[in-house]
């Protein structure tokens, strides 16, 4: 049986409070918006929803993926609500959000794996919240550079794909997915005028620091201007178990690193996760 490492001190977080947010709260129970921001619990409710940032999930909330990290169910997802795109418009406008972080599941069942529907909800969101920003993280399309135009056509103001792991772990972390795919769908992005792309990693997997490094290195490469580091935590014993615990120091250690390589912003830190202060990511 795997040992279980404690959790230090410095992943405790405090209970979100605050006028902003008790009131966000309950429009988001009121009318069941679905946010990633509350139902993966995020430690950063706090902070983002009292500077108007939040994340929504689209196409559904069961995945064709079964990533080792995640908690998102996998299974044969249920079929597209084509009144979706409005009806995220509808929450982001309700609830006042100055910049919406989008994502969705991985959606390989279906032939244009979701980007009509992406498209169209950044379409929506625009036409109903023409003051609000976006960002939208998403899936690799199996880097398929016909699905990628769609969201380049769409334009929004930061486009994120997440690398999640090391070369070495993606087999491990991300079954389905492949580290050259990832970097060249941030290639592609980036190329095709996206003015802002961004990518995340998790730490506490495995990797060691030269590993760390050397993913930090490939991301520069293809010209990505932000990248958030975090640590891994397990969303239930059936995930991949935290091999070891990140220490501010060593977080530190790495967004100074990774400044000096010359991204625009760099997010690292035990509690940073991909959308977290996702707004100042803009400039
Ligand atoms: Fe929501 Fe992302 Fe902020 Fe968490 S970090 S509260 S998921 S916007
Ligand atoms: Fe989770 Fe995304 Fe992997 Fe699906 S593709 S299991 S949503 S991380």
């Amino acid at each position: 049986k795997p040992e279980r490492v404690a959790k230090p001190k410095w992943l405790r977080v405090k209970l979100p409070t605050g006028k902003k947010y008790t009131d966000l709260r309950s429009l988001v129970d009121k009318y069941s918006l679905n946010t990633i921001c509350t139902s993966g619990s995020c430690p950063n409710m706090g902070e983002c929803w009292s500077e108007g940032t939040a994340t929504f999930m689209i196409l559904g909330n069961v995945c064709t993926r079964s990533c080792g990290f995640c908690g998102v169910k996998t299974g044969r997802p249920e079929q597209v609500d084509w009144e979706e795109p409005e009806k995220v418009a509808r929450s982001i406008k309700l609830m006042d959000i100055k910049h919406a972080v989008i994502t969705s599941v991985d959606r390989d069942d279906i032939k244009d794996m979701g980007t009509i529907i992406w498209a169209e909800t950044v379409q929506a969101i625009r036409r109903m919240n023409p003051n609000t920003t976006l960002e939208t993280l998403i899936p690799d399309f199996q880097g398929r550079e016909d699905l990628l135009d769609r969201i380049v056509q769409v334009a929004p103001e930061v486009v994120s794909h997440n690398m999640e792991t090391v070369k070495r772990l993606t087999r491990e972390v991300r079954i389905q997915a492949k580290y050259e795919r990832s970097l060249g769908v941030l290639k592609y992005l980036k190329e095709s005028g996206i003015k802002r792309t961004k990518s995340g990693i998790m730490l506490g997997l495995g990797e060691t620091e030269e590993e760390v490094i050397q993913t930090l290195k490939d991301l520069r490469e293809v010209n990505l201007d932000i990248v958030t580091i975090g640590q891994y935590l397990q969303p239930s014993k059936k995930h991949l178990p935290v091999k070891q615990f990140i220490t501010p120091d060593q977080f530190q250690k790495y967004e100074k690193i990774g400044l000096e390589m010359g991204f625009r912003h760099v997010e690292s830190g035990a509690l940073v996760r991909s959308s977290y202060k996702a707004q100042k990511h803009l400039t």
